[in-house]
């Protein structure tokens, strides 16, 4: 299937590395401007961009903390001021901040739910705003494409990650909630939910490669690649008729794989 984002623009958030860096990267050959999101890591971006821009695309580095409200907004006002609108976007940023239960902090807790909830809140906010004030810009059949990152986590329980677990849980609601709000927009509001990817995120989890493969069906630990292909499809044409979805992309994580065997 050949996708094409051209004249489209897209802000992906938390872009400098793993999942949103792929992503970016694949909307940008589709077709898309990209806005590549970072909150720290200025270096990383960059490189991102030089990659988009080597393989002939357009693209630009932009700072923003996305559980910042302000920062959210400028993230927006540069990419509209750039590129003449948004027609994508893509809540990626995410963080860990793991400890059993007992022992995880109030402070912790409110990192995790303020970057990983909060954030795709503010971000899909303005998303909605930006689209409607715009209207049809006639680049693609819904006025916007909203894509919230989820995890496998939406689902599935995650001893000592309680934070990231209730975060994720959050974020499938919420965009499902958004998603009927809005569809009567035309704008579309789907999820991914990604198993175990190899990125900086679960660099502990899939460290131990023997044990996280018991956990995978397919028998394979997935490649940033493997996400971004499903992003690129959620946010594309090619998906016009799909609102509200959350697409697992899991090499069968989530069907019990404890179960193969009889159970
Ligand atoms: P990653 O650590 O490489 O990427 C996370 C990105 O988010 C980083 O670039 C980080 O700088 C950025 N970020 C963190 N806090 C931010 C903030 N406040 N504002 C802006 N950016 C911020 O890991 P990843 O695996 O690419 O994770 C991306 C998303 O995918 C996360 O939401 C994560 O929960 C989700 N996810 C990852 C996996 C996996 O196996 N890798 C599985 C399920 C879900």
């Amino acid at each position: 299937m050949h996708i094409d984002l051209t004249g489209q623009a897209a802000i992906v958030t938390g872009a400098s590395s793993g999942l949103g860096r792929a992503s970016a990267i694949a909307f940008a050959k589709a077709g898309a401007k990209v806005a590549v999101n970072y909150n720290s890591s200025a270096d990383k971006a960059r490189e991102v961009v030089e990659a988009i821009e080597q393989a002939g695309g357009e693209a630009f580095a932009c700072e923003a903390d996305t559980s910042d409200e302000a920062a959210v907004l400028k993230l927006f006002d540069e990419t509209v001021e750039r590129y003449g609108g948004v027609d994508i976007v893509f809540a990626n940023a995410g963080m860990q901040k793991d400890a059993a239960y007992a022992d995880l902090t109030l402070e912790d807790w409110k990192r995790v739910i303020d970057v990983n909830l909060t954030g795709q809140f503010l971000v899909s906010r303005e998303a909605v705003r930006r689209f409607r004030k715009q209207g049809d810009r006639g680049v693609s059949r819904a006025i916007g494409k909203i894509l919230f990152m989820s995890s496998v986590h939406e689902v599935i329980p995650w001893a000592g990650h309680a934070n990231y677990a209730a975060s994720k849980g959050g974020s499938g609601m919420l965009m499902r909630t958004l998603a009927q709000e809005i569809a009567g927009d035309r704008i579309r509001v789907n999820g991914i939910a990604p198993g175990a990817i190899a990125t900086e995120i679960n660099e502990d989890a899939t460290a131990d490669q023997d044990k996280l493969l018991e956990l995978i069906p397919y028998g394979r630990i997935g490649h940033p690649e493997d996400v971004a292909r499903a992003a690129l499809f959620l946010v594309s044409d090619a998906a016009d008729y799909i609102v509200g979805s959350t697409l697992t992309i899991d090499g069968g994580m989530s069907l019990y794989p404890g179960f193969r065997d009889n159970g």
